[in-house]
């Protein structure tokens, strides 16, 4: 078995080969341990695993060979020193948060939020008396004022869903640190490839691997990544028994995801900087939001953290619902989906669907208005997409 450096010149081989590990058969593809349970082969084997004298596997709720593997390679490429796989990306937000905190503490959160994070934050973990405080996460002065003697944690999403805006994550590191508190960040939109939390201060970084990492549409899966004992005193422990654990052949999925993953991204964000210039200016454009578009209201702190700007892509369109909706339908090659991260290039109406149970005035603080929509780039030819965005750019452009 050989490691291979996340540094970009070995970033390709480890992202095939990383923590590799073979059985006796010698597969070229990794194997599918789809099994709950293992045998031992006495009773002192047994009793020797279970007291962890003997380090194999007891039960694939605790432990599995291809859930270990997925999650050794996804800990190599984020440079993390423990990682763990969950079952989705929500299952890994959680557990990262209720791992974090107890009874009586305090969150603060920037306030761009995927939508199942603002109802874990404002409305699942205030019953187990956990508290957060909202905040402008561009606004440095905003999260020094939310926080409370009893603060632990800092939780953030940069770029945030679904309106691109980013929050500088050392300056929130520093501040988090400063009073006892951590960093956590789900990194969902930046990809592991694009920007390196635990490198710039973050203690905890969480993946839906249902986007990028599988990134074709296939299955759900979450990762949570960050120091080791952190992960073995506190995540282990609540994963092991609470069992939000990762289906064996969706840990598989998600290791050929990987293989894949620069070459996808790569292309992806190619196309997206093609499209992010399409739509700049057009007369039935209000504002293109694209993390390395240099008209991105953070531009600088965009190219000081992400090495490139993404694959997704907010449109603030001239006209409202109307202008949105026309510009969706008009569409004969992007979807209409509320996924992203896929190889098929998916638009959203973020105000009608993923963000629609949110209170409205915290829809208007985040920016999401009627005349949004949230694309995210696939794989396609970039003349499809673009001959497509024109299609829904004259639909919209009657609305405007
Ligand atoms: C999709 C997503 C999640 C949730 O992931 P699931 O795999 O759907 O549970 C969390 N955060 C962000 C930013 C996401 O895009």
């Amino acid at each position: 078995m050989s490691d291979y450096s996340n540094s970009p010149d070995h970033l390709d081989t480890l992202l095939v080969r990383g923590a590799l590990t073979r059985s006796n058969y010698g597969e070229t593809s990794e194997a599918i341990y789809m099994t709950s349970g293992f045998v031992y082969e006495s009773a002192a084997q047994a009793e020797a695993r279970f007291t962890g004298d003997d380090p194999g596997f007891v039960y694939s709720r605790y432990r599995n060979p291809t859930l270990e593997l997925f999650e050794q390679r996804l800990r190599l490429l984020e440079g993390a020193e423990a990682c763990h796989g969950t079952a989705s990306g929500m299952a890994a937000v959680f557990a990262a948060l209720a791992a974090s905190v107890k009874a009586g503490d305090h969150i603060v959160a920037g306030r761009a939020l995927f939508g199942s994070c603002h109802v874990i934050l404002t409305q699942l973990l205030p019953k187990w008396g956990v508290t957060a405080t909202l905040v402008d996460g561009a606004d440095l002065t905003a999260w020094e004022a939310a926080i409370q003697p009893n603060t632990k944690v800092f939780f953030m999403e940069t770029p945030a869903n679904p309106t691109l805006s980013l929050i500088d994550i050392k300056a929130v590191a520093d501040l988090a640190h400063s009073v006892g508190a951590k960093l956590v960040i789900d990194n969902v939109f930046a990809t592991p490839l694009l920007q390196k939390p635990l490198e710039l201060g973050a203690d905890i970084v969480t993946y839906s691997a249902t986007k990028h990492i599988d990134g074709q549409g296939r299955c759900l899966g979450g990762a949570v990544l960050g120091a080791a004992a952190f992960c073995t005193d506190d995540l282990q422990p609540f994963l092991r028994h609470t069992g939000p654990a990762l289906s064996p052949f969706n840990a598989w999925l998600l290791l050929k995801g990987l293989e894949t993953l620069s070459l996808r991204v790569d292309r992806s964000c190619d196309t997206s900087e093609v499209l992010a210039d399409q739509l700049y200016g057009h007369k039935a454009v209000a504002q293109v939001l694209y993390p390395h578009h240099k008209s991105h209201p953070q531009y600088e702190l965009a190219k000081r953290q992400m090495t490139r700007g993404g694959t997704l892509l907010a449109i603030e369109l001239k006209g409202g619902r109307k202008a949105a909706w026309a510009f969706m339908d008009a569409l004969q090659v992007i979807d209409i989906s509320n996924n992203l991260g896929d190889a098929k290039s998916l638009i959203t109406h973020p105000m009608t669907t993923t963000h629609r149970a949110m209170p409205e005035e915290d829809r208007a603080a985040m920016g999401i208005t009627e005349g949004l929509v949230r694309l995210s780039v696939g794989l396609e030819s970039v003349k499809d997409l673009q001959a497509d965005i024109a299609r829904g750019l004259a639909a919209a452009a009657a609305h405007a």
